[in-house]
């Protein structure tokens, strides 16, 4: 480069990006792999394996509290049937089960892809234990990967509740995750959860690093139209008046289906987030 002051400004350049960006990419986090199970609420245990029956804990799991059961049940659907499934402890509120694609398919069972607890139109699925069964009429998910971090890591990483974040994975057969979804609360421990579709993919054993990229959130430009909290009332449901629909509104949207108008610009973000959290997005003309 002839110019000496243009070559100095793209020196400076380079190196504010390097010291940008570096820090962000060195981050390494463990995997584990999670194989197909099952949570249960407190009524269904009863009618699974009798009343007043208590889990009992064959291995403590690396988030605190949460252990895998001596206990398992048959899953089925139309297709066909899942013999010991693993019951994961301690009971929870809503009963769930999480399987892989591949599992799915062989229930005949069609479910989602969500996150933990987020069961609002899932899949029916039957559950057999040994004193009883069970036909839910939504439970079923195919678990959305995640990672779960404290607010001390979160910081350390850079990660927001709520947030995604890309994921590499260097294997045999090297693999990149978009959009994993992370999860902060103070009593998890750091750890990014697959599901074993995914681990067979990537060729993937519980215990290995992966690298992370973190996502920037678009900034909201100075001077950009104001966004509306979903003002219009139509006959029987809202309509988001906005331009810009974006994943904090979906976030914050408590109905099954988010109308939105033509003009309606909808970021990628926001789409993934309906897609995880079950919400429509349904384009009107007026
Ligand atoms: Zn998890």
């Amino acid at each position: 480069m002839e110019h000496p002051l243009l070559q100095s400004i793209v020196e400076e350049v380079l190196q504010q990006l390097s010291e940008k960006q570096a820090p962000l990419e060195q981050h390494l986090i463990p995997i584990a792999v999670s194989a197909r199970h099952v949570h249960v609420s407190e009524k269904d245990l009863a009618v699974l394996f009798g009343a007043s029956y208590q889990l009992r804990i064959k291995k403590r799991l690396s988030q605190p509290n949460q252990f895998a059961a001596e206990e398992t049940v048959t899953i089925a659907g139309p297709k066909g049937t899942i013999e010991r499934v693993r019951v994961l402890g301690p009971v929870r509120k809503q009963t769930q089960v999480e399987v892989s694609i591949t599992d799915a398919k062989k229930l005949g069972l069609d479910p989602p892809v969500r996150q933990s607890g987020h069961l609002n139109g899932s899949s029916p699925v039957t559950i057999i234990g040994p004193k009883g069964s069970l036909y839910l009429q939504e439970g079923l998910i195919i678990a959305q990967s995640h990672i779960h971090t404290n607010p001390a890591d979160a910081k350390k990483f850079g990660f927001e509740d709520g947030g995604f974040v890309t994921v590499q994975v260097d294997t045999a057969r090297p693999i990149t995750f978009e959009r994993v979804l992370v999860r902060v609360s103070p009593s998890y421990m750091t750890e990014m959860h697959i599901d074993t579709d995914e681990a067979n993919t990537g060729l993937i054993q519980t215990g290995q690093p992966g690298r992370i990229i973190i996502h920037r959130q678009p900034k909201v430009i100075q001077g950009s139209p104001k966004i509306t909290d979903f003002p219009e009332e139509r006959s029987n449901h809202q309509v988001f008046g906005g331009k810009l629909l974006t994943d904090h509104e979906v976030q914050k949207y408590v109905g099954e289906t988010i109308y939105i108008k033509k003009m309606s610009i909808v970021t990628p973000l926001a789409r993934d987030t309906a897609r995880v959290t079950g919400k429509k997005i349904v384009i009107i003309d007026a």
